[in-house]
């Protein structure tokens, strides 16, 4: 059974220790019905969507049916949440196992929303419909933006309500990732006090991810240096995008590079460091402008795990990381001078150049301007069309961003073809996303959702075709707010 879908499970997971995860099946639904499926995604796989959307893929992507070669488990991790550590686990995922794609690369397909596990605590294991459509919507944007990201290969409705303040639909998604090792898998293990089971989880990411590292001299600190190079860069990323993770705990940030857990995220409209969208997030912890002192937090906690691990005396592993953590900050800040440089068009470097970029976005912020617009105004010299077009202390930083593209070698083309590519005309916008989610969830109408997911599956096509997908809200009576655990 299975294989006329195309599944090609290769295990590698079952093989850490025991205590990292627990055997179980998906709970089966009474009436799984196909929402959403990814056909480019279930392509690049080696999957026929033809035969995932037939009774039999269904079956497999509900929890119904475990395919061929599939050995469902559970994860365990643990996490700081909100900075208090906590023990976790996948409390409404099941790993059905490790594909292998035609070009041989390895991808956990894992259900979110399949129903309890050991690690539920008080939670039902069950997810609801919106949420997955969101979660679908927003990491498909990401991948189509070029961010590292897990992936979407599909949504089932259950046909069962799952309860919450009200109420709703429930259902699965179909989540794809390179692995989905975290942060608080390794704070999971070095909790366990053994090291065996430690330097076995390092062996396994190392393998799995960065094999490159295998016969360095102290691969455990070349682990330990990737992962921050990879979180420096992601971050990065997301900043250049406005991207707001939402609730960045140690359990959501994986060891791979790849973002994870879209609960409560979104992305910002008028730029303000300070955004916060998540209602849980009262304090602002992961509001957009501290993304990456938590990613370094967060990494930091990775570094202690490692410690046992990065040299046999405790002083010099503690050297070591704090050399490695060190290295954050730098990294992030050169990849993310290199994405702003890109996005004002300037292909070579000027020692003024953080000048430059922090006054206009000094500018955006103080004018209250959409943060992805105003790129995509400059890129198409619409000046007319934002907020602070006229006044004076705009066009003075707009002549000396001029002057500063006049003094480069490369010519005017070459920049402005460097903008289009570095920033979005369609990102997915929050009112966007809750009027495909509305139509979808109150209407069964998918119709909206798939327009849209057109339009972000090609976020730097300028084409006139999404103009629609670029305009703002009306002017909402109040903040947008994102929930997560529904
Ligand atoms: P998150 O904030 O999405 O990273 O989730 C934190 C933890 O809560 C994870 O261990 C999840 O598996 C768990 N969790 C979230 N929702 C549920 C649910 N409905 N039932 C059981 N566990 C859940
Ligand atoms: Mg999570
Ligand atoms: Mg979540």
């Amino acid at each position: 059974m299975g294989n006329e879908i195309g599944w090609n499970f290769n295990n590698s997971y079952i093989r850490l220790p025991k205590p990292f995860y627990t055997m179980l099946d998906p709970d089966p639904v009474r009436a799984p019905k196909l929402a959403v499926l990814n056909g480019p995604l279930a392509e690049s796989l080696g999957l026929d969507a033809k035969q995932l959307s037939a009774d039999e893929g269904v079956g497999v992507l509900a929890g119904n049916r475990v395919p061929e070669g599939a050995v469902p488990l559970a994860q365990a991790y643990a996490g700081h949440q909100f900075g208090h550590f906590t023990m976790l686990g996948d409390g409404r995922a099941i790993l059905l196992g490790e594909h292998i794609s035609p070009d041989g690369k390895r991808f956990d397909i894992q259900l979110k929303g399949p129903g309890r596990t050991p690690y539920s605590r008080g939670g039902d294991g069950r997810a609801a419909l919106g949420p997955m459509l969101r979660e679908y919507i927003i990491s498909e944007a990401m991948h189509a933006l070029g961010i590292p990201t897990t992936r979407s290969l599909a949504v089932v409705e259950t046909g069962e309500p799952v309860y919450r303040e009200t109420e709703l639909p429930g259902a699965i998604l179909t989540r794809v990732a390179a692995s989905h090792l975290r942060v608080g898998t390794f704070q999971y293990a070095a909790g366990m006090g053994e090291i065996a089971e430690l330097r076995a989880l390092a062996d396994y990411a190392i393998k799995r991810h960065y094999p490159e590292v295998e016969s360095d001299g102290n691969k455990y600190f070349s682990l330990l240096t990737k992962v921050i190079k990879r979180q420096a860069k992601l971050i990065s990323q997301w900043q250049l995008a406005g991207f707001i993770h939402g609730v960045m705990n140690t359990d959501n940030m994986t060891i791979s590079g790849e973002t994870i857990d879209y609960g409560p995220c979104a992305f910002m409209d008028v730029y303000d460091p300070a955004t916060v969208f998540s209602s849980i997030d009262r304090e602002g912890r992961y509001a957009y402008g501290n993304q990456p002192y938590i990613g370094a937090w967060n990494l930091a906690r990775f570094a202690e795990t490692l410690l046992p691990l990065l040299h046999e005396d405790e002083e010099e592993a503690l050297k070591m990381a704090n050399e490695a953590i060190s290295g954050f900050a730098k990294q992030f800040q050169s990849y993310w001078l290199d994405g702003m440089r890109a996005k004002l068009g300037l292909t070579d470097e000027e020692a003024e150049d953080e000048t430059l970029i922090s006054d206009l976005l000094n500018l955006v912020e103080k004018y209250r301007a959409d943060y992805t617009n105003t790129f995509r105004a400059l890129t198409f010299d619409k000046l007319e069309d934002t907020v602070f077009h006229g006044k004076e202390e705009f066009e003075k930083w707009h002549a000396r961003w001029q002057e500063r593209l006049g003094r480069q070698k490369d010519p005017k083309e070459v920049s402005l073809e460097l903008m289009r590519r570095s920033n979005p005309a369609v990102i997915p916008r929050n009112h966007r996303v809750e009027e495909a989610l509305d139509a979808a969830v109150k209407n069964g109408d998918y119709s909206v959702m798939e327009r849209l997911l057109t339009a972000l599956s090609d976020p730097y096509a300028h084409s006139p075709e999404h103009e629609e997908y670029c305009t703002l809200p009306e002017a909402a009576g109040r903040p947008y707010r994102t929930f997560c655990g529904t």
